[in-house]
C-alpha cells in the first residue's frame, strides 16, 4: 500500500527506513577493501601474536646471571633466522622486535649497561628479573582465538590487526552500490561554463564527498528535467541506493515521484513534517531503495543525515546513527511552522560537555552554514535538562 500522499513525522520515516532496508549479504573482502565495512562473523587468528619470542627493547639479552658483568658473544639485527643460544656470563647485543636466543632469562635496556669492548657491566638500576623486556609468542593472540568478533567495525586499526595475523580476506556485509542521479535542466558539471539561468551542480559532489567519508562507492549521474530521460536512469538502475536530487516536489518539472513509480518503486512517503526537507520521497522496489532529495544544497544535506544515513546503517549491518544531547551555545531563533525544524551546527567542548553553535541558515538553498557544520541539531529541547538532540557527523 502506498501512504505517499498524507505528511509523515520524521520519526515515522524513520521507523519506515528501518523496516524497510535490508542488511545487505555477507563476502569475503580483502582486507585492503574492507575499510568502512562490518564483519559479518568472527574472524579468527590463523597464527600465534606475536608469532615468536621477541625483545622489547634494545639492549643486551642475558642468561640468569644476576648483575654480574657478561660478554657479548653475538648479535641479533631484525630479520635473523636464527638468534642462537646464550648461556651464564654471556650476553646478547639485541633489538627491538628480534628474536631471543635460547635460554634468553631478561633484556636489559642499553641505557642500563656500560659497555667496555665485549664486556657489559649492569647498572644499579638494571631490571633483571625473569622476563624482563621481554615479549612472548602468542602473549597478545592465540592461535585460533578471536580476532575480531562479528559486527566490528573495520577501521585502519582493524586493518593493521588483521594484516599483522597474515589475514588477507575477512567476512563483511558488502557495501551498497549507490547512485545519486542530479536532475535539473539548469545544471552545470564544475567546471564548466554557466549560461545565463543556469547553476553548479553541487550536490553531486557533496554527495561524492559524504559517500567518500563512509567509504561507500557512489556513481553519479546528470539528467536534465526531462521525464522520459530521468524515467530511463530510474528503470536502468541495477544498484541497492539510488539517490535522486531535486524534482521531488509536485510542481509541473518535478519528474521523480513518477519516474520511480513508473519504474515499479513502491513509494512509502513523498511529503515529511521536517524544515527543511519536506518533499523527501522515500521508496522501494524489492531490496533496492530510493530517496528523492530535495534539490535545495542545505536540504539535501540535512536529509542526507538525517535520513539516509540511516539506510546506509541499515545496509552496512551498523548501529542506526544516534542522537546526543548537546548544550546550545546561543538561543535558537524561535517561529517556524510547527515543522521539525534541523540546524547546522558546529561542536564545542567545555568542561568535558558537549556544546554546540546553530549556524544560522536563511532558506533551504543557502549552504553557507554547511563548510563548517559538524553537527546536525534538532529544535526539540528537552524541558527538564534544557538540552537538544543533535546527530554528530
Ligand atoms: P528542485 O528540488 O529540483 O525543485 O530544486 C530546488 C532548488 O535547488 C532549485 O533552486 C535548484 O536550482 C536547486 N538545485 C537543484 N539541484 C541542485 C544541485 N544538484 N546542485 C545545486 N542546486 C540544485
Ligand atoms: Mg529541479
Amino acid at each position: 500500500m502506498e501512504t505517499g500522499e498524507q505528511m509523515i513525522e520524521v520519526e515515522a520515516l524513520w521507523e519506515l527506513i528501518d523496516e524497510m532496508v535490508v542488511p545487505s549479504e555477507a563476502c569475503d573482502v580483502p582486507v585492503t577493501d574492507a575499510l568502512g565495512t562490518i564483519t559479518a562473523a568472527d574472524v579468527v587468528g590463523p597464527v600465534d601474536m606475536p608469532p615468536f619470542d621477541h625483545s622489547a627493547m634494545d639492549g643486551y639479552a642475558l642468561a640468569d646471571s644476576g648483575l654480574e658483568p657478561c660478554t657479548i658473544v653475538h648479535e641479533v639485527a631484525a630479520g635473523n633466522v636464527d638468534a642462537g643460544v646464550i648461556h651464564r656470563g654471556q650476553a646478547v647485543r639485541i633489538f627491538t622486535g628480534v628474536p631471543l636466543p635460547q635460554g634468553t632469562h631478561c633484556v636489559v635496556r642499553q641505557e642500563d649497561c656500560l659497555v667496555d669492548g665485549n664486556v657489559v657491566r649492569l647498572g644499579e638500576d638494571a631490571e633483571v628479573s625473569n622476563g624482563t623486556h621481554l615479549r612472548r609468542r602468542g602473549e597478545l593472540l592465540k592461535k585460533g582465538a578471536v580476532v575480531l568478533p562479528s559486527g566490528t567495525d573495520i577501521t585502519a586499526g582493524a586493518i593493521a590487526l588483521l594484516t599483522s595475523c597474515g589475514i588477507t580476506k575477512v567476512p563483511a556485509l558488502s557495501q551498497p552500490v549507490a547512485c545519486h542521479i542530479s536532475t535539473g535542466s539548469e545544471l552545470v558539471e564544475a567546471g564548466g561554463v554557466l549560461g545565463a539561468g543556469q547553476i553548479y551542480d553541487s550536490n553531486g559532489p557533496m554527495m561524492q564527498a559524504l559517500l567518500d567519508a563512509r567509504c561507500t562507492r557512489l556513481v553519479r549521474q546528470r539528467v536534465p528535467d526531462v521525464a522520459s530521460e530521468l524515467h530511463s536512469a530510474v528503470a536502468g538502475f541495477t544498484g541497492d541506493l539510488l539517490l535522486i536530487s531535486g524534482g521531488s516536489g509536485p510542481g509541473d518539472h518535478d519528474h521523480t515521484g513518477r519516474a520511480l513509480r513508473d519504474a515499479g518503486y513502491t513509494i512509502h512517503a513523498s511529503r515529511i513534517n521536517s524544515r527543511p526537507g519536506r518533499p523527501l520521497i522515500f521508496a522501494t522496489r524489492g531490496h533496492q531503495v530510493a530517496f528523492g532529495l530535495p534539490g535545495n544544497p542545505l536540504s539535501h544535506w540535512v536529509c542526507f543525515h538525517a535520513f539516509v544515513t540511516r539506510a546506509l546503517a541499515r545496509f552496512e549491518g551498523r548501529d542506526i546513527p544516534a542522537l546526543v544531547n548537546a548544550h546550545l551555545t546561543e538561543q535558537l531563533p524561535s517561529g517556524g511552522d510547527g515543522r521539525r525544524t534541523w540546524t547546522p551546527a558546529r561542536r564545542q567542548y567545555r568542561d568535558g560537555m558537549l556544546y554546540v553553535v546553530p549556524l544560522g541558515w536563511q532558506h533551504s538553498g543557502d549552504l553557507t552554514p554547511l563548510a563548517s557544520a559538524d553537527a546536525l541539531l534538532m529544535n526539540r529541547q528537552d524541558p527538564a535538562t534544557h538540552l537538544f538532540p543533535t546527530f554528530i557527523l
